[in-house]
């Protein structure tokens, strides 16, 4: 999943969940279960890109990630402090973290390549267009129930 996407679904977990000791596994849980969900990311045919430009993109789509947060925050879960927020978002973003050394500056550190080899275990990959839609309809779907259901 975009790194944009793994920012709202840790923003939401924050939004909802004040006690850190559950919000850190449960983010770092949502992480392997977004990337499962078919998805697009600036990674998807990298092979065809090239890393530099999947770098660029990458660094935009942690940006753009940031951004709607904040927005989020501010509009919809005004009561999340911002800086937990900024956390639990660093959090589900952990294993991409870890593992974009190995991948883009190809530094092989163990830990490193062990998180690519893992995530490997269940990313699942589907171009744009669907590999965006199958995203947004998640986000707004989650985003709905956090507003209206909790
Ligand atoms: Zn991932």
């Amino acid at each position: 999943m975009t790194a944009t996407g793994h920012a709202i679904i840790g923003t939401i977990i924050a939004a909802k969940i004040g006690n850190p000791a559950l919000a850190v596994p449960i983010a770092i849980a949502s992480h392997i279960a977004a990337d499962a969900l078919p998805h697009w990311d600036t990674a998807t045919n990298i092979a065809k890109k090239g890393k530099e430009r999947v770098i660029v993109e990458s660094f935009f789509d942690l940006i753009l990630g940031f951004a709607l947060s904040y927005l989020l925050v501010i509009f919809l879960f005004p009561k999340t402090d911002l800086s937990y927020a900024f956390l639990i978002i660093l959090v589900s973003q952990s294993l991409d973290w870890l593992m974009v050394p190995y991948r883009l500056f190809d530094i092989n550190f163990p830990l490193f390549r062990w998180t690519y080899k893992f995530q490997k275990l269940f990313d699942s990959s589907l171009d744009a267009p669907w590999g965006i839609v199958t995203q947004v309809i998640l986000l707004l779907l989650l985003i709905v129930a956090a507003l209206k259901l909790f």
